[in-house]
């Protein structure tokens, strides 16, 4: 599939669920009153302008990875493309890990990619949420539960709760506090609130049914106490709400429609329906509910996307931070050359399904590629310089220019020197050449005696040149190759159809070729499932995922800005890196390779 063709957005399982609720008017009453609220502030509102409403959650204790990508991609897309609105919400309700640090750095990537949050229904209108900020409504929930004789306070110690559990094949036992009025209750769980009671000494649990086969219907918890100052509500509160209770009230407040998470959620299920249910029965809530569907997680070969591990990469100093352009972090990727088309291309490309699955990560390369075919000027460099020198070369170096883009002539014109000292890749030579090699190559003598001459190449947008001889240091290190040139070849003009070589190669003159630093990337790791059947993942680190060289640069990439992304003629697609590039110091990353197509 070309990029060219505006691809069909990968028909999937979601896309048909909503198509279906939206034939059947599931969500056609709902209100919303331009803000988060329950059912006192909804019902107030206008009929919601939006068909649907998506999420991207994100807790901000990270940094985003492409699976994150994933998820934004697909949320946002078909917010998009179903006349909905789309919010991202910063699922903040675990005070210890999260910190601004993440929040900020999680909206500049969202914008980076395109995933807006603005509403498209009213202006001015963000849906940019916390879900700290519903901690009112969170608590308030909690006492109606409470009242409705749905939840109760349990002083079992942490053992014994998860001794009376029970597992797969027994059923739990109730707890010795389950039993307790709903004053008492009442009461225990605001001492909780006040700050009376010790961290973990109790917590309130949902009373459903501790025989359910289902065990996070086993009275699951909705509160714990934990004194710990909070990113946005400080110390306000000492209790917080579990992850499990907290998530579909967030949902429900922003009237999300589509609630779409990954598969291990899937089990959570059947009490998320249960909570909102509970709700709506008290008038905290209207239906329609949100409702929650479940596709498999994004797993990518070559690559881990845990935030755990993520962190240890950075903190053990394997990569040189979070935006480090080996990691799968979003800053990574952009530091790479990724771009924001190529990343939803992929996730389109990538569809979402009901089974869990690896893709390779030649996919992800693959888009990358094709984004910047079309788009991304060409230019020579030489990334492991050999010296060429042109014997027969004489006088002022002659002009050469060549298009910026084939395509595109609108990019306009490079222009470069020819002359005596030229740069070429060092691979570029063979001092005995392997069958097959098209390349530089000197003269030989037979087996007959008879004087085989060197092999002749063009140099692109150049001359055709022979090679005549080379040299090499006393430890055997070519250091020059010889080559005469034929002035009558050059690219462009009548003569060069003259000349038939089986070989063109790319080169820099040494007159006006420009100094850079270039990174060098490969795989980070060197398996495919770095972290499969429980294995260290740092022990398959690959030590030669990064490589710095010194390069030489034709003087067009003299301009190049921060981000600016370029064809190498010949090796790959390559990016002024974002943080340390300028123009006195030039620095160059690999973003991905050419697809090999070149003969040997
Ligand atoms: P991690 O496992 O890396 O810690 P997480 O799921 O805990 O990630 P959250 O910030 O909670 O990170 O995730 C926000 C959203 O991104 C969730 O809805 C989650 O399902 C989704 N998500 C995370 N990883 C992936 C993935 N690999 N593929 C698809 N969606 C993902
Ligand atoms: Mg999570």
């Amino acid at each position: 599939m070309s990029n060219k063709e505006a691809p069909a957005p990968a028909s999937n399982f979601l896309r048909n669920i909503i198509e279906r609720d939206l034939e059947q008017g599931t969500y056609a009453q709902r209100r919303w009153a331009g803000q988060p609220g329950g059912a006192v502030v909804q019902t107030k509102g206008e009929p919601d302008p939006a068909k649907i409403r998506t999420r991207f959650p994100p807790e901000p204790n990270g940094y985003l990875h492409i699976g994150h990508v994933k998820s934004i991609c697909l949320n946002h897309g078909l917010a998009r493309d179903y006349n909905g609105a789309f919010h991202l919400r910063f699922d903040d309700t675990n005070p210890e890990k999260e910190e601004q640090e993440y929040v900020d750095s999680i909206v500049e990537s969202m914008r980076w990619l395109g995933a807006d949050w603005t509403s498209p229904f009213a202006q001015g209108e963000q849906h940019l949420y916390y879900a700290s900020n519903y901690f009112d409504f969170m608590y308030a929930a909690a006492e109606y539960l409470i009242e409705a004789g749905h939840a109760y306070v349990d002083e079992q110690s942490a053992e014994e709760m998860r001794a009376n559990r029970g597992d797969f094949t027994t059923p739990g036992t109730n707890s010795p506090w389950r039993s307790r009025t709903v004053a008492e209750n009442l009461q225990r769980f605001r001492e909780m609130r006040a700050g009376q009671h010790a961290d973990g000494s109790m917590v309130l649990r949902a009373k459903i049914d501790m025989a359910s086969p289902n065990i996070n219907l086993r009275d699951p918890a909705l509160y714990r106490i934990k004194r710990a100052t909070h990113h946005n509500t400080g110390d306000a509160w000492c209790i917080y709400p579990m992850y499990t209770y907290a998530h579909p009230i967030e949902d429900a407040l922003e009237n999300i429609t589509h609630s779409i998470c990954t598969l291990e959620f899937e089990d959570q299920r059947p009490f998320y329906d249960w909570l909102l249910e509970r709700l709506a029965e008290g008038g905290l809530l209207t239906k329609p509910l949100p409702h929650q569907y479940e596709f498999a997680r994004l797993n990518l070969t070559y690559i881990v996307t845990s935030k755990r591990k993520l962190k240890q990469l950075v903190d053990e100093k394997h990569v040189d931070g979070w935006d480090d352009p080996r990691m799968p972090t979003l800053v990574g990727l952009r530091r790479r050359g990724y771009t924001p088309e190529a990343l939803r291309l992929f996730c389109d490309r990538t569809g979402a399904s009901k089974a869990n699955s690896w893709i390779d990560y030649s996919v992800l390369e693959a888009t990358l590629r094709e984004d910047l075919e079309g788009r991304a000027a060409r230019a020579m460099a030489v990334v492991k310089p050999l010296k060429l020198v042109i014997t027969n070369f004489e006088g002022e170096p002659v002009a050469c220019s060549a298009p910026a883009h084939p395509q595109k002539p609108e990019l306009g014109t490079r222009h470069f020197q020819f002359s005596r000292e030229l740069w070429i890749e060092a691979e570029d030579f063979m001092e005995a050449p392997e069958k097959g090699y098209h390349r530089l190559y000197p003269p030989r003598v037979d087996e007959a005696g008879v004087t085989v001459p060197g092999n002749k190449v063009r140099l692109k947008y150049g001359f055709v040149v022979e090679c005549t001889g080379f040299k090499k240091d006393e430890a055997g290190h070519i250091t020059e190759v010889h080559a005469t040139y034929f002035p009558d070849s050059k690219s462009g003009t009548p003569g060069a159809d003259n000349y038939k070589v089986k070989g063109v190669i790319t080169w820099v003159s040494a007159t006006d070729a420009v100094a850079a630093e270039v990174r060098l990337y490969d795989r980070f790791f060197t398996e495919p499932h770095p972290d499969a059947g429980g294995r260290d993942f740092l022990s398959v680190v690959n030590p030669k995922s990064k490589q710095v060289v010194t390069a030489w640069l034709e003087p067009s990439l003299a301009n190049a800005k921060p981000d600016d992304k370029f064809q190498f003629e010949r090796i790959g697609y390559f990016v002024a890196d974002r943080k340390d590039h300028t123009a006195e110091k030039p620095v160059f990353n690999m973003a991905v390779g050419l697809k090999d197509s070149w003969g040997k």
